[in-house]
């Protein structure tokens, strides 16, 4: 993927006149195709003009606060074979487990005893009866700890409404489920074209989180092969349009036992992947001051300083990992994921020390809810 210099061919309008329609304190988020294209294609001194306005717009939306998930990787098994994934089932490489429901819960007491506020259930997607039953006792299991004080977020992907609902209703309240791609066409260049893969139901998958009440997350790749920047531009407007409460954003990492893997050599480098991938936020910050919006582990992978990069680029949300470390080795997504050795009291004294560099801190004990969804959800 080539991204031709956009910058030079629109010469007739300037960043400053962008920046200037997008706050801070205008919180408009109103922006074109065209004037998003031109703000993904900065660089030197727009670039950071970019960066220094994503950030000035976060802080008086959002304040210096850094929110935390902690993330239990419940299990690798899946049904699916999306084309960019590590654990795609026909990935036979891989050792399936999936952690006990004390696993589970001593996961959420140790985010708990932590401060963290919230938990993240994350897994490979099934939607059989067993596991549909079970992730309903989890999450009611993890309500009950300390009174319903944590918050609980499920990424387990695409389920029937009536399983979204059964959920919401048990005590979870945030889902997040990636578009990956919001052109339909890119969608089935990186999925299988089969019932499994249907794009149509993973968008009437994102409008039932919708409707049920979730706080809602989507998201998609960056620097994915075939990708253009019209792409990346309409995945940003997709968002906006679908007025969602999160935002996941990380950079595409190509892995060895995946079909994507033969095209690695067609896409971005590292670098300009996680360039991309910043400057998407940033432009999303822009474009929607209130969300949530996660510094993907991802970024952490591609760049040792690309979670704190992500947070000064305009994200809000990190999400520590708290699967037991005999686990993490399989739930590897993409390769060489970073912080899959750390121990989660390390790993939260280091996210302090981290944070207090770049002048941001964690909101201990709290949810951390989308600032979007809460004021939208206002009683009037
Ligand atoms: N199975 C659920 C789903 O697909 O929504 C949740 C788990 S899935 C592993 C979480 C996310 O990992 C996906 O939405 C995808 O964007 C991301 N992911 C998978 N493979 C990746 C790769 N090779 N590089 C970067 N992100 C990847
Ligand atoms: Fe399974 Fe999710 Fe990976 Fe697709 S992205 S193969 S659904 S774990």
């Amino acid at each position: 993927m080539e991204f031709p210099n956009f910058a030079a061919n629109f010469k007739l309008m300037s960043i400053d006149e962008i920046l200037n329609k997008v706050g801070p304190s205008t919180g408009s988020g109103t922006l074109t195709q065209k004037e998003i294209k031109l703000l993904l294609s900065t660089a030197g001194e727009d670039k950071k003009k970019l960066f220094d306005r994503a950030l000035q717009v976060k802080l008086e939306h959002l304040d210096n606060y850094v929110h935390l998930r902690g993330l239990i990787e419940y299990s690798n098994i899946c049904t699916k074979y999306c084309l960019y994934c590590g654990v795609r089932c026909k990935n036979l490489k891989v050792e399936r487990y999936q952690l006990s429901d004390e696993e589970v819960i001593e996961c959420a007491k140790l985010a708990h005893e932590l401060g963290y506020g919230s938990v993240a259930l994350q897994s490979g997607e099934r939607s059989d009866k067993a596991f549909v039953d079970k992730i309903t006792h989890l999450v009611q299991e993890i309500k009950k700890i300390d009174n319903g004080s944590l918050g609980i977020t499920l990424s387990l992907g695409e389920q029937t409404e009536e399983t979204y609902r059964r959920w919401f209703e048990a005590g979870a309240h945030r889902y997040l489920l990636r578009i990956e791609a919001s052109n339909e066409d890119l969608y089935y260049k990186i999925h299988p074209r089969d019932a499994k893969h249907d794009f149509k139901q993973r968008l009437d998958c994102i409008d039932s989180l919708l409707k049920i009440g979730y706080q809602t997350g989507t998201g998609v790749m960056v620097g994915l092969p075939f990708q253009t920047l019209d792409d990346l531009a309409n995945d940003l407007l997709f968002f906006k349009q679908k007025d969602v409460a999160m935002v996941g954003m990380g950079p595409f990492i190509p892995h060895p036992d995946t079909p994507l893997w033969q095209y690695r050599d067609q896409i971005p480098s590292a670098d300009k992947r996680m360039e991309l991938t910043l400057k998407m936020i940033a432009v999303l910050r822009l474009m929607m001051p209130e969300i949530n919006m996660v510094a993907a582990t991802a970024n952490q992978t591609v760049d040792p300083q690309g979670r704190e990069k992500a947070i000064l680029a305009g994200a809000n949300v990190i999400m520590p990992n708290l699967t037991p470390n005999e686990f993490r080795e399989n739930y590897l997504i993409y390769p060489d994921k970073a912080c899959v050795k750390d121990k989660p009291d390390e790993c939260q004294s280091c996210l302090d020390m981290r944070l207090a560099a770049i002048g941001h801190k964690v909101l201990y004990n709290a949810w951390g809810d989308s600032v979007a969804f809460t004021r939208k959800n206002a009683p009037k």
